[in-house]
């Protein structure tokens, strides 16, 4: 089958968050099963170069509609860790991704509506047809819309389209201008509730909305998560969308790159291991500890790794860590916001701290740290508001490192609470609570920590547990190609 996925990021040039790694692992996965897989993204200035092999020119000659007339690319052909991509760079004043970093800015609609036209005309102009186009979260939600609008018109019949939201959180919602701008010139058409009109806001249109109305197809990054968003209020305002298109939506489970996250050869912690000698983590927590000015006793490090916004339990986050220091644990966090003040916050508390030789604050995106701590710490919190995947709790039990996750999207699909799951015991493999506040938090961080000091073998067991399971992308695959072969057949 060919492939193509079109994508704001791909791990690890152009990474923000989980997204990057999705699509590098779901990729590559497809690569190992046959398939031919490309990806277009855009060619940002903060691409990591340095990670992009054989970088050269390959179509010069693309003239993108915008505004009534054109803007010319260049387009550039390159090896993301072998993965096949080809970056899009606009010639324009408006200088899209030439801005020092991925997002954040007052034009990022107009910005990925631009990369969205300019994949499609890329396709059409360079006589590729792709018999699946998968396309991920709002940036690129515009691409199904182009295809059945304007590019099947043109003779583009063949490709379907899936869609994944990573995040529901984020759905480009803005004005006509947009559309303007893209050559959907039709307002009255477009702005249908049957289409693209946001479900909150009449004068307002809704990417994501359109990429679930005009796709073939449409996944979550989780069961729960896709049960969540559609039925139980976490779909910040599609409910009613997904409801119409439920036939054609479900979640799949993201899984982690094996290789990339891999305690037996992985290339970034000194103390290689496996379940079967689960002894040398710790020679890892001893690394981990001299590298971050820890001193070395007896106590669990607690760690958390990710970005630090308001979805991902901040009050939580910053309660754990005191709870922590309280039930005599060390903590250790890896994180960094957009937001200054949330960076400023954690800076304030990093201070603070200081001087505890039990706590140690990251403030900062660190790629190879964070497989240190992986390998070095016991636990990893992931007190989440909302989830839809997560990767963080994944890659943790790779690791042999215990999670204590909040019950919630992909959380509660991949983690079995030790005490009081229904799974036999060798399935279980990490502590959850289920109440967003600090008494749920520490019902399930203070179990963890109580087993660490007062059952270490179970605690050992539980270790081992969670790394047996298989979160590799080796099932999502599966499943993926699943949706590919039912959505070519309809
Ligand atoms: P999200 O997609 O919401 O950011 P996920 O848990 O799905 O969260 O994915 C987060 C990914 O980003 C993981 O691979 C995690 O290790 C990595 N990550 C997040 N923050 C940092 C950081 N500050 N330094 C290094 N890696 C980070």
């Amino acid at each position: 089958m060919f492939i193509v996925h079109v994508t704001p990021e791909i791990a690890p040039v152009a990474k923000v968050g989980g997204l990057a790694d999705v699509v590098f692992g779901l990729a590559k996965e497809q690569e190992i099963r046959g398939n031919h897989v490309e990806i277009i993204l855009p060619k940002y200035d903060s691409l990591r170069y340095d990670q992009v092999w054989g970088l050269t020119e390959t179509y010069n000659d693309l003239w993108v509609p915008w505004y009534g007339g054109s803007i010319h690319c260049t387009v550039y052909f390159g090896f993301a860790h072998g993965r096949k991509c080809f970056f899009i760079e606009p010639h324009s004043a408006d200088n899209f991704f030439n801005r020092g970093c991925i997002y954040g800015f007052n034009d990022d609609i107009l910005r990925f509506a631009f990369f969205s036209r300019a994949a499609l005309e890329f396709l059409w102009k360079s006589g590729k047809h792709p018999d699946i186009i998968h396309c991920h979260d709002w940036q690129t939600a515009l691409v199904p819309v182009f295809l059945y609008e304007i590019y099947q018109h043109l003779g583009m019949t063949h490709p379907r389209v899936c869609f994944t939201i990573h995040n529901f959180k984020h759905q480009g919602v803005t004005g006509a201008n947009l559309l303007h701008a893209t050559g959907l010139n039709r307002p009255e058409y477009y702005f249908h509730y049957d289409r693209l009109r946001d479900n909150n806001n009449v004068h307002a249109i809704n990417l994501t909305k359109g990429g679930i109305v005009y796709s073939n197809f449409i996944t979550t990054v989780s069961p729960r998560h896709a049960v969540e968003a559609k039925d139980h209020g976490e779909g910040f305002g599609l409910e009613p969308t997904l409801h119409i298109h439920h036939q054609k939506y479900g979640g799949v489970l993201n899984g982690i790159d094996y290789e990339a996250w891999n305690p037996e050869i992985d290339r970034y912690i000194p103390f290689h291991y496996t379940a079967d000698t689960i002894e040398d983590k710790y020679r890892n927590k001893i690394a981990l500890r001299d590298r971050l000015l820890l001193s070395d006793n007896e106590k669990p490090i607690v760690a958390f790794i990710g970005r630090l916004d308001p979805q991902k339990g901040l009050e939580l986050i910053r309660h754990a860590m005191f709870y922590t220091l309280h039930r005599n644990g060390q903590f250790v966090l890896l994180g960094s916001s957009p937001d200054s003040q949330i960076n400023n916050y954690f800076w304030g508390l990093k201070h603070q701290l200081n001087d505890n030789p039990d706590c140690h604050l990251e403030i900062g995106f660190n790629e190879e740290l964070s497989h240190l701590i992986y390998s070095g710490a016991d636990m990893v919190i992931v007190p989440s508001r909302f989830e839809p995947c997560g990767l963080t709790q994944m890659i943790a039990m790779r690791y042999g490192t215990v999670p204590v996750v909040r019950e919630v999207g992909g959380l509660a699909d991949t983690v079995f609470d030790k005490d009081y799951s229904h799974r036999p015991l060798h399935e279980r493999n990490g502590y959850i609570f289920r109440d967003y506040d600090f008494g749920g938090l520490e019902s399930a961080l203070g179990r963890a920590i109580s087993c660490y000091y007062e059952y270490p073998e179970h605690f050992r067991e539980l270790m081992k547990n969670a790394m047996r399971y298989d979160y590799s992308w080796n099932h999502p695959g599966q499943h993926y190609m699943n949706i590919y072969d039912y959505i070519r057949e309809k």
